[in-house]
């Protein structure tokens, strides 16, 4: 299918295979960006014209973040890939890795070739195990064929690509919480700025991307910048990897094109599972907070809309929920979440998520206060913002989205000591 940036018939085709990857044009474009010398500054501005924004969940353009980079520092420089997937909800990064690993080692490549590093660092989550030996694999066959390591293809260039494997911290998956764990430091986020594009993998130039966006790379570069910026919509350039999940038929990962109504993506899904109704979707991730039923089915899913609705697009997580969910204890298991895992280095989020769970939880059994909502509304608004990284936003944002569609729910918890979904009210 035309639109199909990196899903192909995978599980037909074993793309993990490098004379399968090669056979459809596979490092085609690595070969000759190397063997012709490309200019790196052209490689920029054709990403610049794709439209490429990080699929990690900020969005940020692929071709600035790339063109921050000062080439001619004497200095190291790094490409370092987040592969440390760990959003609740989100698993598209690992299907790549599992089947489309040569996208990755081969977009890898080409972003180190640009930005003037010798040196690539894969982190991949640690409990991928599975989807680590494919990537490890990949990375081996590319090596024994000359497009890995010393002198690649005789064209000079040397480039080295390594796997991390993370310990479980969500945060790492945060851009300089992960460069600390490559370090072999605590995985604890940096202040910012200075910015890795100065100051990152080891005090040198680093550029952080998402799996995602690298394994895009090669087909953006082979097919046309152009094809891809008009695969999607105006200022979300191209298609996405979709993981959906929640209670629909068919939950899975779906390609498709940026700007596609989410009722497509629903009805790909197979829709809601037998019985039971819509009533609510994560759009973008946990931390993204959360849409009506009703509202979702009338959005598509690329950054504007889904930002004009009051949420975040985010890694493209949905999840999706029927009506036997309770709201309060969805929230309580995310704030819990959120609490687990903050990594306590800043006040608002240590114990401003300790606040949010217990104040959830609390409610969520029974035993919430009339001042409870308001006082949610409080913590969350002196979280947000306010923090090192964005893990404070990311436990504040849901908390705000929630008593905003649904405070009836919440406000019957606090009234009634139940729940009104259960009671059928
Ligand atoms: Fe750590 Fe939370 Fe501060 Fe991020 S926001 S640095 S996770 S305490």
């Amino acid at each position: 299918m035309a639109n199909e940036v990196l899903f192909r018939n995978l599980d037909l085709e074993r793309l993990w295979d490098i004379d399968q990857y090669r056979s459809r044009g596979g490092y085609e474009v690595l070969t000759r960006i190397l063997t012709q010398k490309t200019p790196p500054a052209e490689v920029i501005e054709w990403m610049k014209t794709s439209g490429l924004r990080g699929r990690g969940g900020a969005g940020f353009p692929t071709g600035l973040k790339w063109s921050f980079i000062n080439r001619d520092a004497p200095v190291d420089k790094y490409l370092v890939c987040n592969s440390d997937e760990g959003e609740p909800g989100t698993f598209k990064d690992r299907d790549i890795l599992r089947y489309n690993p040569h996208a990755l080692v081969e977009g890898m490549v080409i972003a180190s070739y640009v930005i003037g590093a010798h040196r690539a660092y894969n982190y991949i989550r640690g409990e991928f195990w599975e989807p680590y030996e494919r990537f490890q694999n990949a990375i081996d066959q590319a090596r024994e064929a000359g497009l890995v390591g010393k002198d690649i293809l005789g064209s000079g260039y040397d480039c080295e690509v390594h796997v991390h494997l993370g310990g479980g911290a969500y945060v790492c998956g945060e851009e300089t919480a992960l460069l600390e764990s490559i370090e072999g430091k605590k995985g604890q986020p940096r202040f910012k700025p200075p910015f890795p594009a100065h100051v990152g993998l080891y005090g040198c130039p680093t550029v952080i991307n998402n799996t995602e966006t690298l394994s895009s790379v090669p087909s953006i570069l082979r097919e046309g910048a152009e094809w891809f910026r008009d695969l999607g919509v105006e200022n979300s350039g191209g298609s996405k990897l979709f993981s959906i999940s929640g209670h629909v038929k068919n939950p899975g990962v779906f390609e498709l094109p940026m700007g596609t109504p989410f009722a497509e993506l629903f009805e790909l899904a197979g829709g809601m599972r037998d019985g039971s109704k819509l009533k609510a979707v994560i759009p973008g991730g946990s931390s993204s907070p959360v849409i009506p039923g009703e509202i979702m089915m009338d959005l598509t899913m690329d950054y504007d809309c889904i930002a004009k609705a009051g949420s975040m697009l985010g890694s493209g997580a949905v999840i999706v929920m029927d009506d036997t969910t309770c709201m309060v204890k969805v929230l309580d298991r995310m704030s819990y979440f959120y609490h687990e895992e903050s990594c306590g280095q800043c006040t608002p989020c240590r114990e401003g998520t300790g606040w949010l769970w217990r104040v959830v939880n609390r409610i969520e059994n029974g035993e919430g206060r009339p001042e409870d909502l308001d006082l949610l509304l409080d913590v969350q608004g002196r979280i947000r913002g306010k923090t090192i990284c964005a893990l404070g936003d990311a436990a504040a944002m849901p908390v705000e989205g929630m008593l905003r569609h649904y405070r009836d729910e919440f406000q019957y918890h606090i009234d009634h000591k139940k729940c009104m979904v259960g009671a059928g009210a």
